[in-house]
């Protein structure tokens, strides 16, 4: 699970619209942050500019990997 400890340095957003959006592997993502599998809780970082979503590592035993967006960076 995700960490943080200065609680100045996040902000709780005003809708889930954009943390609601469900992302396979190999679809591009719209915001640049921290992305989590619902399946397995397995995070990434991914950038928008580049923001594949990657298979998981390859010893993973999670076959339902399907991310969506836990932190948006402000980008
Ligand atoms: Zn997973």
């Amino acid at each position: 699970m995700a960490q943080y400890y200065y609680t100045g340095n996040l902000q709780q957003a005003s809708n889930s619209s954009d943390f609601d959006v469900e992302f396979k592997t190999s679809s591009f993502v719209e915001y640049s942050g921290i992305y989590r599998c619902k399946t397995c809780g397995y995070e990434i970082a991914l950038n928008a500019h580049e923001g594949k979503v990657p298979p998981h590592q390859s010893n993973s035993h999670c076959n339902n990997n399907i991310f969506k967006l836990l932190v948006k960076t402000n980008n």
